[in-house]
């Protein structure tokens, strides 16, 4: 079996903390990816056929590693994150133009 849509969820951190969250996301949420754990899982699975991986949390921009995840596999294979966009402004959306993935998908304001 080729699994070829990898769906990662990066950490449970999520400043905007919904009641309805499924899985139970909040400001003090953690992780325990590191970004060489990721790059290398996602580089295993790339080898076996899977052709894109998508980061969620959580809030993925909330993951310290992420730019470096994203930069480490840019030509890889196609990457993708969700957001809830509250972050996605100043610096840290320069550093993530600067990551440059393939595409960026944006929940809605007041959903999940
Ligand atoms: S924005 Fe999404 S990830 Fe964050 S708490 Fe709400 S439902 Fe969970």
């Amino acid at each position: 079996m080729i699994v070829e849509r990898l769906s990662i969820e990066l950490t449970n951190r999520c400043s905007k903390h919904c009641s309805f969250c499924y899985n139970h996301s909040q400001p003090s949420g953690d992780t325990s990816w590191t970004p060489d754990e990721l790059v290398n899982f996602v580089l295993e699975c790339q080898k076996r056929g899977t052709k894109a991986v998508s980061f969620g949390g959580g809030e993925p921009l909330e993951y310290p590693g992420l730019f470096e995840v994203l930069q480490r596999l840019r030509g890889v294979l196609f990457r993708s994150l969700t957001s809830n966009g509250l972050k996605l402004q100043g610096e840290c959306l320069k550093q993530l133009v600067a990551a440059n993935p393939d595409k960026v998908h944006c929940t809605v304001p007041n959903g999940g």
